[in-house]
């Protein structure tokens, strides 16, 4: 949900790119892919692309319940992924290769960071004062964490944003990215907004992603980008990130649509499932390109049924690893 109780921003702050939008754009993923289609790595990583049936693929139903997701599906079934397919299975025997006592990292995203802000934590909710302390984001004082909204069958959007976090770091750790998470259900709360924003500036992030869901009325349907307004003020300037951090969402977005199914929000926007915030501390403090994503209303039937669907949530953390691979330019 958006992160204060604020009203959503008028739609005259719903900024459209000029450049051509992002689903008039070539996918370059699809074409790095072909290029690659005569290697014998290829035919796995278009495995992983086309059908998205990862090593992740079919992890078990999280339950309802807070706590579930820490025992839940993403990362630990998934880690499997990380072992690349040999290659060198075809030429035999190369007798001079040294063992290497720990291989460096291969795929396309090698030598790449990216850190993931799961939106919110299941804890926030038995911690209210704790999260309601105001903390500084540059241009204003903000609550330092809030709880995020729930589907009407009581799924907390906290654990579908972890549940898709773990399921992006799987498949942007079988790229080759070294993946740091904001938190990891392993704190009782928070991490406060001005520390997420701290994290992926210190990790020297190349991308930064946080992963939401919205509660808003039902029929209000569809996914949504929030892009980073030009601000500064206090500890704020996104000067330097503003241009990068459209890209990577036009990315994530045209990425999104092609792996879900998924529309656009019909609620603000303007059908371009982008939107500039000037208000989040998140972004505000960011140094490094950073988008959100909201990828869809909790409070619609429609929308959560999608939401409450591993297979759909794979599908989810496709878009966005195909997004952040388009705009790394591997
Ligand atoms: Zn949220």
């Amino acid at each position: 949900m958006r992160y204060d109780d604020s009203p959503p921003p008028p739609e005259s702050a719903a900024s459209v790119s000029p450049d051509p939008p992002w689903y008039a754009r070539r996918s370059t993923l699809a074409v790095a892919v072909a290029a690659l289609a005569p290697t014998a790595l290829a035919g796995w990583v278009l495995t992983q692309v086309l059908t998205g049936s990862g090593p992740g693929g079919q992890p078990p139903q999280p339950k309802a319940l807070p706590a579930s997701h820490t025992a839940g599906a993403g990362a630990g079934d998934a880690k499997s992924s990380t072992t690349t397919p040999s290659p060198a299975a075809s030429a035999s025997a190369s007798a001079s290769a040294p063992a290497a006592p720990a291989a460096p990292a291969k795929g396309p995203l090698a030598g790449r960071t990216v850190v993931i802000d799961p939106g919110h934590n299941t804890g926030n909710f038995k911690h209210t004062s704790e999260i309601d302390r105001q903390v500084d984001i540059g241009t204003n004082r903000k609550e330092c964490d809030t709880t995020g909204t729930t589907t009407n069958s009581g799924y907390m959007e906290a654990e579908f944003t972890l549940d898709v976090s773990r399921r992006t770091r799987t498949l942007l750790e079988s790229k080759g990215a070294k993946v740091v998470f904001t938190h990891d259900a392993d704190r009782p709360w928070g991490p406060c907004i001005d520390e997420r924003a701290r994290i992926g500036n210190e990790a020297n992030a190349d991308a930064v992603v946080s992963v939401h869901a919205d509660g808003v009325s039902a029929g209000n349907r569809g996914f949504h980008i929030i892009l980073p307004a030009t601000v500064k003020g206090g500890a704020a300037d996104t000067s330097k990130i503003v241009g990068p951090s459209r890209d990577l969402g036009e990315r994530i977005a045209g990425n999104f649509a092609r792996s879900t199914g998924s529309a656009p929000a019909n609620y603000l926007g303007s059908g371009t499932g982008l939107v500039v915030r000037d208000d989040l501390g998140g972004l505000n403090l960011s140094t490094r390109p950073k988008v959100f994503i909201e990828c869809g209303n909790m409070r619609d039937a429609k929308d959560a049924a999608q939401l409450t669907s591993p297979q759909w949530r794979q599908k989810a953390a496709e878009g966005i690893t195909n997004g952040i691979v388009g705009f790394l330019g591997g």
